[in-house]
């Protein structure tokens, strides 16, 4: 699309590329709330994120769940955040769907929480208060007592979006994008907040890797961030730190070649003992 800002910054390689292949582009955010955080594209124009077909979709999620293994590695974080905002009310400005993976930090103030009740066991898991609205084989849809929005999740217990394995990622996005389908026809719902915290210090409430929907009448502020302009010489150093990180952990990950490989155990167990602190 000729005037889409993201068509454009994707035809122009740009020096702030962290990731570049066939589907998917992501690019350090000049204008982030919290220093580092990433912008995922597909390489193809798609207006909302619930329009992505299934395939350009699964290659989206393996890039950002590698992106925020990569941030896991690289910086000092104490978790991630994965937003996805669909609609012009929930904030999306440009009209090409795209994922932000922001690192954490203790007390950072980015204030993205989202109101699940806290537990220390993994309610989705014993079912407690949890109603499935829709499924298949290894994902699901719900609705969770005391949240007035949806989760998404595999059937299958990973504490994390990193220790969601591969193969999981295109029925995880399928039911992820039929969730949004039904708030935005179902809910009246004119948009869309889409959050995963990976991390209680990132608001992680339940130890289960969820996608929690937020369904949005009007842009009322909420889930908006702050931006924060970071400096050249921040935006290189960062730039080379990820690109190390991705092509060192392994497998054909590079800024040309980057695919969705496999994850090791080894990173998945780095990442789990780096975030004990999910119950
Ligand atoms: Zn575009
Ligand atoms: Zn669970």
């Amino acid at each position: 699309m000729a005037s889409c800002l993201f068509c454009g910054l994707i035809k122009k390689q740009q020096p702030n590329t962290i990731v570049s292949n066939d589907a998917v582009v992501a690019l350090l955010d000049k204008r982030p709330s919290v220093a580092g955080q990433i912008i995922v594209l597909t390489r193809n124009h798609y207006p909302l994120l619930s329009q992505i077909p299934d395939r350009e979709l699964a290659e989206l999620l393996g890039s950002v769940k590698k992106i925020s293994q990569a941030m896991l590695r690289t910086y000092d974080v104490a978790g991630t955040t994965v937003l996805g905002r669909v609609g012009v009310e929930a904030g999306q400005i440009v009209p090409h769907a795209s994922l932000v993976v922001m690192p954490r930090y203790e007390g950072d103030g980015v204030g993205l929480d989202v109101p699940v009740p806290a537990s220390a066991g993994c309610n989705l898991c014993q079912m407690e208060g949890v109603s499935e609205e829709f499924g298949d084989a290894d994902t699901l849809c719900f609705q969770l007592e005391g949240f007035a929005g949806l989760g998404v999740a595999t059937r299958a217990h990973y504490p994390i979006l990193e220790a969601v394995p591969d193969q999981m990622l295109e029925p995880l996005g399928r039911t992820l994008k039929e969730a949004i389908q039904l708030m935005l026809s179902n809910w009246n719902a004119s948009a869309v907040t889409v959050l995963l915290h990976n991390g209680i210090p990132a608001g992680q409430r339940m130890p289960h890797a969820v996608f929690w929907l937020i369904a949005r009448e009007k842009n009322d502020g909420r889930f908006s961030l702050p931006e924060r302009a970071v400096g050249e010489e921040d935006t290189g150093r960062i730039v080379s730190a990820m690109r190390e990180a991705l092509v060192g952990m392994g497998g054909p990950v590079g800024v040309e070649t980057m695919q969705s490989a496999q994850v090791s155990n080894e990173v998945s167990d780095y990442l789990l003992e780096k975030l004990k602190r999910v119950p």
